[in-house]
C-alpha cells in the first residue's frame, strides 16, 4: 500500500509500555486537531475477541481472521477516541486477561500485517498514531516521529498507578516488555526524536514534543515550498 498521505500530517509516537505514550499522543492530537489512533487498543481488541470466541492465542490464522473482522473507525465528532465495533469503552480491553495475552497475540506476523494495513487506512489522511512500530513499519515516511522512553521502574510505577493493580501490573509490564522486545526490538527510526520521560512531568513531555512537532512540520512545509 502507498503510505503517502493525501491531507494532514502523520505524527508517529512510539515507545515501550508505560512510558506515557497515550497521554502524550492524545494531547498532541487535540492540540494539532488531528485524529488520535492508539494502535495498542487494536491489538488488545483482537486479544479480547480471541478470549470471547475461544480462539487459541497460538492460532495465527484464526487471529488474523478476527483482526480483519473487527470494526475500527475514527469518529468525526470524537476524533480522539477510536471506535471499536461501534464502542469507545476500553474497560474490557484493559483487563488482566487481555493484558496477559496481548503480547503473544501481537507476535504473529499475519496479525501484524492485517493491523498494519488497517492502521494505514485509518491514519493516512493525517493523524497522531501511537504504537511501537509506527515510525518504522506502519508509516516509515511519517512527517514527525517521536520515540518516548522512560526507565523501567518509572514505567511499572506509572502502569501500577493507572491500573490500581500495584505489583501485578508492574510484573505484567515486565513480561510484556520481554515478549514485545522480541517482536519489535524497540529500535527507534533513525529520524525519530527521542524523549526520555524518566525525570519529566507529563506537561514537560508534552511541551517538548509539541515544540519538536511544530518545528519539524514547519521545516517540512518550507522545504516543500523551496523544492516546489
Ligand atoms: O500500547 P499498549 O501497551 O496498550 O499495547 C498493548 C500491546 O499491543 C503491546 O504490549 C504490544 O504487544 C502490542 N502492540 C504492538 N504494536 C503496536 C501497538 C501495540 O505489538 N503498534
Amino acid at each position: 500500500m502507498d503510505t503517502r498521505r493525501s491531507r494532514g500530517p502523520i505524527i508517529a509516537i512510539d515507545g515501550p509500555a508505560g512510558a506515557g505514550k497515550s497521554t502524550l499522543a492524545r494531547r498532541l492530537a487535540i492540540a494539532l486537531d488531528l485524529p488520535y489512533i492508539n494502535t495498542g487498543l487494536m491489538y488488545r481488541a483482537v486479544t479480547h475477541r480471541a478470549l470471547t470466541e475461544g480462539i487459541d492465542v497460538e492460532d495465527e490464522d484464526g487471529l488474523a481472521v478476527a483482526a480483519r473482522s473487527i470494526g475500527f473507525a475514527v469518529q468525526s465528532d470524537r476524533p480522539d477516541q477510536l471506535a471499536i465495533d461501534g464502542s469507545t469503552s476500553v474497560d474490557a480491553l484493559m483487563s488482566s486477561p487481555v493484558e496477559e495475552r496481548v503480547s503473544t497475540v501481537s507476535r504473529h506476523p499475519s496479525v501484524r500485517m492485517v493491523l498494519r494495513d488497517r492502521q494505514r487506512q485509518l491514519g493516512i489522511g493525517g493523524s497522531v498514531m501511537e504504537g511501537r512500530d509506527i515510525g518504522t513499519v506502519v508509516f516509515p515516511d511519517a512527517d514527525v516521529k517521536v520515540f518516548l522512553v522512560a526507565a523501567s521502574g518509572v514505567r511499572a510505577d506509572r502502569r501500577a498507578r493507572e491500573d490500581g493493580r500495584g505489583l501485578e501490573a508492574a510484573q505484567t509490564v515486565g513480561v510484556r516488555d520481554e515478549i514485545d522486545s522480541r517482536t519489535n526490538p524497540f529500535v527507534p527510526a533513525p529520524d525519530a526524536f527521542m524523549i526520555d520521560a524518566t525525570n519529566l512531568t507529563a506537561d514537560e513531555v508534552f511541551d517538548e514534543a509539541l515544540e519538536v512537532v511544530q518545528s519539524r512540520l514547519e521545516r517540512g512545509i518550507s522545504s516543500q515550498r523551496d523544492s516546489g
